[in-house]
């Protein structure tokens, strides 16, 4: 007979197992099915995000800035290194160690909410019911009054230029590289592409990029992906845009790529070369045919605005459904379902989710950008304020970018805020909790900031809506 549990999640990345612990602090009965194995060939929880995303590539951007820092940042300071060297396996080691700790950490926070966790392929039945396989091939049935299917997404693979593991690889091979690539190229330059082409170029790679669209970082606000391309020139990090792949092919001598740009074929050869072409959400074997459970037109789990599939008991969170493919976004669906489940209000604010770009300098960002208040032909005010006026930000040499805030012009509310400069992921939180409380641009002028801090960029930004920035002209 099938064990019966009131949640079964199918995915234990961000999203599935916030939801399943979620759950059992609600008191449900709670399994969460996941088939990712970790390097010491064991059960891994955590997903795309602990495993080969978010995680181990802010442990490898911090350590390379370090390094990085070495050369470019402490001479100003008067501290100056000799030789400094990287040791490739403590730098990769130190990823990965902090990799076993989360993922390990997932196992002992389900324990500690007694949630069961089967390791192996979920795959949603007729009627509730998940059947689980082993990698040994073994099978088990269990059954559910309701399920969460959290599966999650994998990068998508360009048919002229397939992942090999070795020569032409993903977000996964880019971060366990065994040396420096002397010459990595990177296909896309989106979000991965920036941080991990940022990772290898302060290591001492050079880092070519290549990105289909004419403009670049085209999601961001024109004004901060201006400055941000500014400062990643200067950096050395080499963007071609309009450039479209046609050919990629691995050779004795390395990857020879042949792409057009504005000026017609050019040709290019890596010794490594990072496909960051977006990712897909991932169903492969997840569905029985006659489960019920559709797929929208871009092969994602169709969902209603409560994460509900239309099938009773069946919900679907996280980058395997619409919306952005952000952890945090995933995780909150997972809370509101569990919450749904148990009979409480769920909720989930899509127009404050923040976004963050971890590059240096970094990338903030919540609401709307200029670009689009201005297609919707909603009237707005602007108010910036640029770092190179923040005391703290010159004491730590890290005087780069601005912020920028976008308010209502005749209600004052806050509608976007865009930011590229030190410390922006941070400083971002303090702007969705404005936006959260329908908050106006006067309500954070008029919050009194510690000086010298660099959270003294959103208040002058702030002020400048209103034209009445203390250390800027306006
Ligand atoms: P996933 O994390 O993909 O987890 C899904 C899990 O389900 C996996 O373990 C998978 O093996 C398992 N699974 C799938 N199908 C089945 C099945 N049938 N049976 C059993 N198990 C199954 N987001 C951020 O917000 N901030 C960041 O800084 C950030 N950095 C990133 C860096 C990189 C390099 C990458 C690749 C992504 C990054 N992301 C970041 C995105 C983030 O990782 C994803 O948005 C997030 O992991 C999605 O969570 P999820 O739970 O929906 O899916
Ligand atoms: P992305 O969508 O951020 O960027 C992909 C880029 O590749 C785009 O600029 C696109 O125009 C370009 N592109 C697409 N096809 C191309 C082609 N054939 N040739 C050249 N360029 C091409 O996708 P990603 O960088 O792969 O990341 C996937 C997702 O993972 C992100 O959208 C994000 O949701 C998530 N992620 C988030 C973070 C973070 O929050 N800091 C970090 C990494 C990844």
């Amino acid at each position: 007979m099938s064990e019966t549990y009131d949640v079964i999640v199918i995915g234990a990345g961000p999203a599935g197992y916030v939801a399943a612990i979620r759950a059992a602090q609600l008191g449900l009965k709670v399994a969460c099915v996941d088939d990712f194995t970790g390097k010491d060939g064991k059960q891994a929880l955590g997903g795309t995000c602990l495993n080969v995303g978010c995680i181990p590539s802010k442990a490898l951007l911090d350590s390379s800035r370090q390094f990085w820092n070495i050369a470019h940042n402490l001479p100003v300071h008067g501290i100056s290194v000799e030789n400094a060297k990287i040791d490739m396996a403590t730098f990769v080691g130190r990823k990965d160690k902090i990799v076993k700790q989360f993922t390990g950490g997932i196992a002992q926070l389900f324990k500690a909410n007694k949630v069961t966790a089967f390791h192996g392929k979920g795959k949603l039945l007729k009627g509730n019911q998940v059947e689980v396989t082993a990698a040994d091939g073994s099978r088990q049935t269990l059954a559910a009054t309701n399920v969460i299917l959290a599966s999650g997404s994998v990068p998508i693979e360009l048919p002229f230029a397939k992942f090999d593991g070795k020569a032409i690889v993903d977000n996964a091979g880019a971060l366990d590289f065994s040396e420096v690539p002397k010459r990595l190229g990177v296909i896309g330059a989106g979000v991965i592409g920036l941080e991990l082409g940022s990772v290898w170029k302060r290591l001492g790679a050079e880092v070519t990029i290549i990105e289909a669209l004419p403009e670049f970082l085209s999601v961001a606000d024109a004004d901060v992906a201006k400055v941000a391309a500014k400062e990643f020139a200067k950096q050395g990090l080499t963007i071609k845009l309009n450039a479209k792949l046609n050919k990629a092919e691995v050779k004795k001598d390395g990857v020879h790529l042949t792409y057009t740009d504005k000026d017609g074929e050019q040709n290019l050869v890596v010794d490594k070369l990072l496909v960051a072409v977006g990712r897909r959400a991932y169903t492969a074997g997840l569905l029985a045919d006659d489960t019920g459970v559709k797929l929208d037109e871009r092969g994602r789990i169709a969902v209603d605005e409560h994460n509900h599939t239309g099938v009773d008991g069946v919900w679907a969170i996280g980058d395997a459904v619409r919306g952005p493919m952000l952890a945090h976004k995933g995780s909150e669906e997972g809370v509101a379902v569990a919450e749904w489940i148990a009979g409480k209000a769920g909720h989930v604010n899509f127009d404050t989710i923040p976004w963050v770009i971890y590059t240096e300098p970094e990338i903030a960002w919540a609401g709307k950008t200029e670009k689009e208040l201005k297609d919707a032909g909603i009237p707005y005010k602007v108010g910036t304020f640029p770092f190179a006026a923040i005391g703290r930000a010159v004491a730590m040499n890290e005087a780069i970018g601005q912020v920028k805030m976008l308010a209502h012009a005749e209600t004052d509310r806050i509608l976007g805020v865009h930011m590229v400069g030190p410390g922006v992921s941070e400083l971002i939180a303090e702007c969705v909790v404005a936006m959260e409380f329908k908050g106006s641009s006067e309500d954070l002028a008029r919050i009194v900031h510690a000086h010298p801090t660099l959270s003294e960029a959103v208040h002058e930004a702030a002020l400048s809506v209103d034209k009445r920035a203390i250390h800027k002209g306006n």
